[in-house]
């Protein structure tokens, strides 16, 4: 807007996006906290989602996250087990019933502490993205500026 001595002047933006980092939601959803309002739970049971948040109602069913939590899960599991074992092997030559004692139960720990953790990210980052039937939430979203 040009005034009458000539500044143009502009109002102040009110429309600042206080979008938080997509680290943000994946850290929430690796909590299991909803990636809307951080608050509510987001597992109804060990590796259901809720189909809401309890505290803000947020739609939480829309998820697909299918087999990629436990594709992680496998990638970064083996990763720790397979490095663990070689340098366990390398170093002190155990007997093979200590390599089975030792590293099958915990990868099966391992695999049960990760599993819900990173499916509950897959979800936030499907629900951050707008995948899927998260679409609508994400345009109103993006309506309200955040
Ligand atoms: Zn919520």
């Amino acid at each position: 807007m040009k005034t009458s001595n000539g500044y143009i002047v502009q109002p102040m933006n009110t429309d600042i996006r206080t979008e938080k980092p997509l680290s943000h939601d994946l850290i929430l959803g690796f909590k299991g906290l909803c990636p809307s309002c951080g608050k509510g739970k987001m597992f109804g049971t060990f590796l259901k989602i809720s189909d809401h948040c309890p505290e803000c109602h947020e739609e939480l069913h829309h998820h697909r996250a299918d087999d990629l939590p436990a594709y992680y899960v496998i990638l970064i599991v083996g990763h720790i087990i397979v490095t663990a074992a070689l340098v366990v092997e390398t170093h002190f030559h155990p007997e093979y019933w200590v390599h089975m004692a030792l590293w099958l139960p915990l990868t099966v720990i391992l695999s049960l502490l990760l599993l819900q953790p990173i499916k509950g990210a897959v979800a936030a980052l499907q629900w951050r993205m707008g995948m899927h039937g998260f679409k609508k939430a994400k345009q109103l979203r993006d309506e309200k500026g955040y």
